[in-house]
């Protein structure tokens, strides 16, 4: 079932969506009794003609919150004793914009200016929305049950879908962070969805093999040949079922890494059948499990959907997600030092064949 949806008004402006998967819950009857500051401009893009890549310069996220104590936590329902970002006492799945966003459509005109002739800026015009999966302070995404899962990529759809339509958004991101390795700066099960200005430096690359791919062979995309090679090979796929396939890359860059792709060419999360929605949670918690199982701890990892871009090479784009992590070792993590940092050329300690061997062991 379709989760109802309720928007309101935070006491700054910006907007909070719950997502509720039972009808007639009345939490948007809470008002905001907070009185925020008016939220920050948006920051600047500035474009380095070295790297042929935009970079957004945002002062003041310097400000955000870190690490609150649990009974002062943002993501947790307002209580009696704390007003947090969400008004009412309870919710299954909601989505606000953030507070210190790196892209918003608050537009500062005069601070649009040239750095030199070189070096041409433009607003960081998009949105920055947080996604809080449950309001379980202590829970964590892997324990959450399938039916939120669901749930809450029937809310990834929503936004895909919402985001994309704003004007001058590029494409649409959807990703958690996991575990302080991580940089996470706030425990409660969070993920983060951005839109972009701009189509990242990633997927850049992506789209540029992708066409190169496509010219080829007479169309042919490229991440569907990849899958059905995976598929072929099964040396590293970890798991799958009827609608997706999780398969450590070939080339991984990182220590433990698995794509989760359908086994249909969708541009993005809104294109998914109820079928490919519903067959995703069991699968992707299957994952989430195995990476906990590695050492034996919580595993930090980032959990990135790759869709579509909205614009020029849209047809390329093959939905999937990347979820990977940094731990190497119980007590190791792999820090990105000077060839990974410097050079972008990564040097990966483990076989990805043998990470895929380990990973269908759990
Ligand atoms: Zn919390």
């Amino acid at each position: 079932m379709t989760p109802t949806r309720s928007a309101v008004e935070l006491s700054d402006g910006r907007e909070l969506i719950y997502f509720d998967e039972s009808p007639g819950s009345g939490r948007a009857a809470y008002p905001d009794t907070r009185q925020l500051p008016p939220p920050p401009p948006a920051s600047q893009l500035r474009y380095d003609p070295l790297s042929d890549e935009w970079v957004a310069v945002a002062a003041h996220r310097n400000t955000r919150t870190f690490l609150p104590p649990s009974d002062a936590c943002p993501l947790c329902p307002t209580t009696e004793r704390f007003a947090s970002e969400i008004p009412a006492p309870g919710y299954d799945v909601v989505v606000f914009e953030n507070q210190f966003p790196s892209f918003s459509d608050r537009i500062v005109p005069d601070e649009i200016t040239q750095v030199t002739d070189l070096v041409p800026v433009a607003p960081g015009r998009g949105r920055c929305e947080v996604v809080c999966f449950t309001s379980d302070h202590n829970s964590a995404f892997g324990s959450l049950p399938p039916e939120r899962v669901r749930t809450v990529i029937d809310v990834l759809a929503d936004r895909t879908a919402v985001l994309s339509a704003l004007p001058g958004v590029a494409q649409v991101f959807p990703f958690e962070n996991r575990g302080v390795e991580i940089g996470v700066t706030l425990h409660h099960p969070h993920g983060q969805i951005y839109a972009y200005p701009t189509v990242t430096p990633k997927t850049a690359a992506y789209l540029r093999a992708a066409r190169r791919h496509a010219d080829k062979t007479g169309g042919r995309n490229l991440y569907a040949d990849v899958l059905a090679a995976e598929q072929e090979a099964k040396v590293r796929v970890v798991a799958s079922n009827e609608h997706w396939t999780a398969y450590v890359p070939a080339a991984t860059r990182w220590p433990f890494e698995v794509h989760l792709a359908p086994h249909r060419q969708v541009p993005d999360l809104t294109a998914l059948t109820d079928a490919e929605r519903d067959a995703f949670g069991p699968l992707y918690l299957d994952l989430l499990r195995r990476f906990d199982g590695l050492f034996g701890k919580p595993m930090p990892y980032i959990s990135a959907w790759h869709q579509a871009v909205t614009g020029e090479g849209r047809e390329l784009g093959y939905l999937h997600l990347q979820l990977f992590s940094i731990r190497r070792a119980a007590d190791k993590l792999k820090f990105l030092a000077g060839s990974e940092s410097a050079m972008g050329a990564f040097v990966n300690d483990i076989v990805p064949e043998a990470a895929a061997q380990r990973l269908r062991d759990i």
